[in-house]
C-alpha cells in the first residue's frame, strides 16, 4: 500500500522494525480526524473484503459506492483509490466527528500512518525487502506527544501484520510488474484480469464456479473446497492465478490440453472474464 502524494512530508530516513519514534494518536490531539482528508489512499485487497464485510457489499458494489481506479505508480497497474468525498476539504467518507466509523476495518495504509512503507526487491534477489518512513504533516499533533514504539510495536498495536500477510501475494505481484522495463505494457485484458482477481472477489468467485474455468485450469480438489468456503481462500488464490496468467508462474495454469480440447468440444475460446 503506498502513499502516490505527498513526497515533501516525507522524512528521507528510512527505518527499519526495530528503529523508534514517538507518537499518540487520540483524541487528546486537537488535531483528532483531521487527518482524515484529502488523501490518496490506495485500497489493497483485503482492504476491500474487509470494508465490503464490514458495510455489507458487494465487492462491486464497495469498488462502485467508495471507489476511484487509478493506474498505480511506475506499473501501469489499475488499483481502487478510496473515493473522497466532493467537498472542499475531500473529506473521508468514514470520518466522524468521532473518530473512524469503520475504525475495525480501516484501510492499511490507516493503519500505518504516520508510517509510509514500500517494497523492493534487489537485483537477482528471490526475496522483497520491506522498509519504513516517517510521514510528518505539519497539523498532525501526534509527534508531539512522547511515547515511544518501536516500528514492529506500531504495526501490532495497529493490527497491521494481518493485512500485510493476506496482502503478501498481491504485495509480490505489484512488486513484480515493477521491476519490468517501462517500456513493457500490459494490455487492456491483462489489466482487467488483474483488477478482477486483486479487487472484485465476487465477481471473480462467479469468473471460477460459474464458467468453465475450473475444467481448463488445474486446480485440486482441496483448493476447490477451500475457495468455495473462505473469502480470503479466494482472494489468495486469485494472487496465484494471477502470476499465472501475467507471469506464468505459480501452480495455478491453463491447461492446454484442456483447453484446447474444451474449443474442440464448445467450438469456442476457453473461459475469460465477464
Ligand atoms: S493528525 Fe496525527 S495525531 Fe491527529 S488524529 Fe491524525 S494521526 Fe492522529
Ligand atoms: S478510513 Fe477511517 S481512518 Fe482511514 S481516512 Fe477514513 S476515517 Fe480516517
Amino acid at each position: 500500500m503506498e502513499q502516490l502524494e505527498n513526497n515533501a512530508r516525507i522524512e528521507p530516513v528510512r527505518l527499519s522494525e526495530d528503529s523508534r519514534f514517538e507518537f499518540a494518536c487520540d483524541r487528546e490531539n486537537a488535531c483528532f480526524t483531521r487527518c482524515c482528508r484529502g488523501l490518496t489512499i490506495v485500497l489493497t485487497p483485503y482492504d476491500i473484503l474487509r470494508l465490503k464485510k464490514r458495510l455489507s457489499l458487494s465487492s462491486e458494489e464497495f469498488l462502485g459506492l467508495y471507489s476511484v481506479p487509478e493506474l498505480l505508480e511506475k506499473t501501469d497497474l489499475p488499483v481502487p483509490v478510496l473515493r473522497m468525498m466532493d467537498d472542499e476539504e475531500k473529506t473521508c467518507p468514514f470520518v466522524r466527528e468521532d473518530g473512524c466509523l469503520v475504525y475495525e476495518d480501516r484501510p492499511a495504509a490507516c493503519r500505518y500512518y504516520p508510517i509510509g512503507h514500500g517494497t523492493l526487491r534487489p537485483k537477482e534477489a528471490d526475496a522483497t525487502e520491506r522498509f519504513y518512513f516517517l510521514v510528518r504533516e505539519p497539523h498532525c499533533e501526534g509527534f508531539k506527544r512522547r511515547k515511544s514504539w518501536t516500528v514492529a510495536e506500531w504495526r501490532r498495536d495497529q493490527g497491521v501484520d494481518i493485512y500485510d500477510e493476506m496482502n503478501q501475494g498481491w504485495a509480490d505481484l505489484v512488486v513484480r510488474k515493477r521491476s519490468f522495463p517501462d517500456m513493457i505494457k500490459l494490455t487492456r485484458e491483462a489489466k482487467e484480469m488483474f483488477f478482477l482477481g486483486s479487487y472484485n472477489l465476487d465477481r471473480f468467485r462467479r469468473f471460477v464456479f460459474e464458467s468453465s474455468f475450473l475444467s481448463v485450469y488445474d486446480v485440486d480438489d482441496a483448493t476447490v473446497e477451500a475457495i468455495r468456503e473462505d473469502e480470503t481462500a479466494l482472494m489468495r488464490f486469485g494472487f496465484e492465478w494471477l502470476n499465472g496468467v501475467l507471469f506464468k508462474q505459480g501452480r495455478i495454469m491453463l491447461n492446454p490440453e484442456k483447453a484446447r480440447a474444451r474449443m474442440v468440444a464448445k467450438d469456442k475460446a476457453p473461459a475469460q472474464p465477464h
